[in-house]
């Protein structure tokens, strides 16, 4: 979906300037191309999986689209597919980390208020422990 001016992230405006589009230099665009080293835990065509660098329970798996998406404003209908998956394989790494039982939680960031940092859709998938930070 194109972009006006006005709508686009600060991050954008920068990678614009300097020629590049946000998806050329993203970070997990390029983890989704293999540009940068990670050690997929899942990969298909769509999506990609991987350990968060800075775990925040022994169980911190992301789970990103390769499609560059900002996050959920982002998401148009041809995409909802996406999301479907992303979820189911949330379920699937659980069960295969062995957390479905014990229990995990899935975490969207959106926007600054929501604390995205990067600004490509991903969905975290947290356990391993009892998860002690309530929501809000
Ligand atoms: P968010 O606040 O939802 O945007 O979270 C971004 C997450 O990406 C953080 O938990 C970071 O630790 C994680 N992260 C950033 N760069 C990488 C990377 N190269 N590989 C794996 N995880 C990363
Ligand atoms: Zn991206």
């Amino acid at each position: 979906m194109p972009h006006g001016g006005a709508d686009l992230l600060l991050s954008e405006r920068l990678a614009a300037r300097r020629g590049m589009t946000m998806a050329d230099e993203c970070i997990f665009c390029r983890i989704g191309r293999k540009e940068v080293p990670s050690q997929p835990i899942y990969e298909d065509h769509d999506l990609i999986a991987v350990p968060d660098i800075q775990p925040a329970a022994p169980v911190h798996v992301l789970i990103i689209p390769k499609e560059h998406m900002v996050n959920l404003n982002d998401v148009g209908k041809n995409d909802v597919g996406i999301l479907g998956k992303m979820l189911r394989l949330a379920a699937k790494i659980a069960n295969e980390k062995g957390i479905a039982e014990s229990g995990y939680r899935v975490v969207i960031n959106n926007g600054e208020d929501g604390g995205q940092v990067v600004p490509h859709l991903h969905l975290h998938l947290l356990g391993g422990k009892p998860l002690n930070q309530k929501m809000g």
